[in-house]
């Protein structure tokens, strides 16, 4: 394509609110094979809720949510954002103490599975079953079964320990975004496989596959940001153009692999920054739109 003809698709992504950086990524577009999407954000609404506890001590409800809330509150992850929305939510206008009055030290986030603590003296983890093996905390038959209910819900099931104790489960919603299987079809439709690269559990992402019509092959699950990147790498070694799309910064090492790295307008500012092409209105229709673009730009000349 000439420089004119990659100027006035790029014009013509801007006014379609697709973002597009260069043309190599243009370019690129056109030989995409395979799409490789996050889940969280990307796939899903991003905005997730908590529904459910399951307390397995004898705590109370608010003291436990406003004890783990004060730790989340440090934390950028759209899971923290929910447990501190509901924290705020059931301790309610009337009391003005909420998380504030407890005491936080030695906050750790640590990717892909949550976040570490001191609350009020107390060693306090709050995420995923990685996180509680690599602290050796002990998860009872009880724990277990509760999680894997959770996770056939497709909902997400964060764990609370407190000095090495599994004290409650909290289960996370956080639905499919609207055109997000029919993106998936008609990608299919146009030669094109879509997979899920997700840091959340096997079950739940399994879940959610289902619901969108991806096959069990195309799911990666409890992957770390740099097992993300190696699944694109991975893919391209086949001699697969590879398109990824993320919104988070564990996605930012594999949105700078692929080929073609698109990010989730609503998205995190490095995962923007590490993209080629930005899908402003956050719609995953605008997958479809932007490779659409480059098959017209560049197709035409060959
Ligand atoms: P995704 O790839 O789906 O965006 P992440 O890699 O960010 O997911 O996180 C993977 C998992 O780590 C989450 O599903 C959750 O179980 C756990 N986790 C990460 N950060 C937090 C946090 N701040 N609070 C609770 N759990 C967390
Ligand atoms: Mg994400």
């Amino acid at each position: 394509a000439t420089p004119t003809a990659i100027m006035v698709a790029t014009g013509k992504g801007a006014t379609q609110g697709i973002l597009i950086k260069g043309g190599q990524a243009l370019e690129a577009a056109h030989k995409v094979k395979t799409v490789i999407f996050d889940k969280t954000g990307t796939l899903t609404i991003g905005k997730p809720i908590v529904v459910d506890t399951k307390l397995f001590k004898d705590v109370r409800r608010q003291e436990f949510y406003n004890t783990i809330a004060a730790a989340e509150v440090n934390s950028e992850h759209p899971l923290a954002k929910a447990v501190v929305e509901y924290s705020k939510r059931i301790t309610g206008e009337l009391s003005s103490h909420g998380s504030e009055k407890h005491e936080v030290s030695d906050f750790e986030a640590i990717p892909g599975q949550g976040i570490r603590a001191v609350v009020d003296g107390k060693a306090t983890l709050v995420g995923n079953m990685r996180l509680m093996k690599e602290s050796q905390i002990e998860i009872s038959e009880e724990v277990q079964e509760h999680l894997h209910e959770t996770e056939t819900l497709a909902r997400t099931g964060v764990m609370v320990a407190i000095n090495s104790e599994v004290v409650g489960v909290i289960s996370i919603a956080d639905p499919v975004k609207p055109e997000a299987a029919k993106v998936i079809s008609i990608l299919k439709s146009m030669g094109i496989r879509s997979m899920m690269v997700t840091g959340d559990n096997w079950g739940t992402a399994t879940a959610i596959a289902r619901e969108l019509g991806i096959d069990r092959p195309s799911i990666h699950a409890e992957s770390l940001p740099e097992d993300k990147a190696r699944i694109v790498k991975e893919i391209q070694a086949t001699g697969t153009t590879v398109a990824m799309v993320g919104d988070g910064i564990n996605d930012s090492p594999a949105l700078v692999a692929a080929d073609v790295g698109m990010a989730i307008g609503a998205g995190t500012d490095i995962a923007i920054e590490a993209a080629d092409i930005v899908l402003m209105k956050s719609n995953l229709d605008d997958v479809i739109t932007g490779i659409d673009l480059s098959r017209k730009t560049f197709r035409r000349i060959q």
